[in-house]
């Protein structure tokens, strides 16, 4: 059983922690509860998680704290879990390196979808150099993109974008972040580059480019490559 990834899921609501740790424990996973930030905190530092689920809410702290703090020094999957319904709360756990989030309420798929997903980003990481969606394959060794068996021509651009979302594949990836390591910092007031180049890899990557499947917009939040 101690080969079982270790989740580490912080949330002050004693109903959401049976909920969440049953639903985990079903699946096999460990599960170690923190109530308040600090606490959170001195528990990721002695048991090391190969993942967090962490509440933006806490009775101590705001959960951001926790992701500045754990991210100086641990790239280990966060997913947030906010009952906020605004945008720059999720927004900005993203940027400041949350992997993803849930909206409470949540269920128990959606929840150990997220989870495997997170997982498998944790442990191939850098290293996972080919990412399939739907035909198309991603060869990010060898830089090059086939659909159907066939090459793709992707501009640097393009390629940079598609490469960023394959290397976070699962993940949702703000606006902030896809800008500032594409275009540098002077063009975060530039979102339509990302509509336009979105655009041009749905053209030459999905099947139906209006009715994307694997290169998906998340509403006001940013975009996702799902597999
Ligand atoms: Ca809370």
């Amino acid at each position: 059983m101690t080969s079982q990834p270790l989740i580490l899921l912080v949330e002050d609501e004693a109903e959401i922690r049976r909920f969440v740790r049953s639903a985990l424990e079903a699946e096999g996973y460990r599960v170690h509860e923190s109530q308040q930030c600090e606490r959170a905190l001195i528990d990721a530092a002695s048991r090391r998680p190969e993942l967090v689920l962490l509440d933006l809410g806490l009775p101590d702290a705001d959960g951001m704290v926790f992701l500045r703090r754990f991210r100086a020094w641990s790239q280990a999957p966060v997913i947030v879990l906010s009952a906020r319904s605004d945008e720059p709360a999720k927004v900005g756990a993203l940027d400041l390196g949350a992997d993803d989030y849930l909206s409470k309420p949540f269920g128990v798929a959606e929840l150990l979808a997220r989870v495997r997903a997170a997982l498998r980003r944790g442990k191939t990481g850098e290293h996972g150099s080919i990412v399939r969606f739907g035909e198309v394959l991603v060869d990010m060794g060898r830089r090059s993109v086939e659909k159907g068996g066939m090459p793709v021509h992707l501009t640097l651009m393009e390629y940079r974008l598609l490469e960023l979302l394959a290397r976070n594949a699962g993940a949702l990836l703000s606006h902030r972040r896809l800008l500032q390591e594409l275009w540098g910092p002077n063009a975060l007031d530039n979102p339509h580059y990302l509509r336009v180049y979105m655009g041009r890899l749905r053209h030459k990557l999905e099947e139906q480019p209006a009715r994307p499947r694997h290169l998906l917009t998340e509403s006001g939040a940013g975009y996702r490559l799902v597999s």
